[in-house]
């Protein structure tokens, strides 16, 4: 079966929303930017579930995301009234597409709901408003943050 994030993978470089290559994760700027600095970290490898993978595995995939949320809250650090977006939420749903990946989407201050998961958002909302040219800054600041 064809899969739409190995497909991604086959071409990553040339992504316009290629953020970073960590350790075991392709780090990307979100389709969506309904919150903005929402990045996706695609596995290398084509693998279905979490457990599948060696425990030594997991914890480097982990240590991926934990470094792409700390860089998240470096970048929009002016945002919260404490410094920083909110909230972090970190997701491995894998529902639509069966390859390991987590979302790592900020929750800003002016979220419209802070309390609810942001999949009940309308694809308008969820898509958010950045222009091409807004990504491609983001995606720049976001890389020079992770080095
Ligand atoms: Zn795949």
């Amino acid at each position: 079966m064809q899969c739409p994030l190995c497909d991604v993978i086959s071409q990553i470089k040339d992504n316009p929303s290629f953020i970073s290559e960590l350790s075991e994760s392709y780090v990307m700027l979100g389709e969506n930017q309904g919150c903005p600095g929402w990045c996706v970290l695609i596995l290398k490898t084509h693998v279905e579930h979490m457990d599948e993978m060696q425990t030594s595995r997991q914890l480097r995939l982990f240590e991926d995301v934990a470094i792409v949320a700390g860089v998240i809250r470096n970048v929009f650090a002016t945002d919260g009234a404490d410094g920083g977006p909110v909230r972090i939420n970190y997701e491995c749903l894998g529902n639509q597409v069966g390859h390991v990946h987590w979302h790592l989407i900020p929750r800003h201050a002016d979220d419209p709901t802070p309390r609810a998961a942001v999949w009940g958002w309308d694809a308008a909302t969820l898509k958010g408003t950045l222009t091409k040219e807004e990504r491609a800054e983001l995606v720049t600041i976001l890389r020079k943050e992770i080095r």
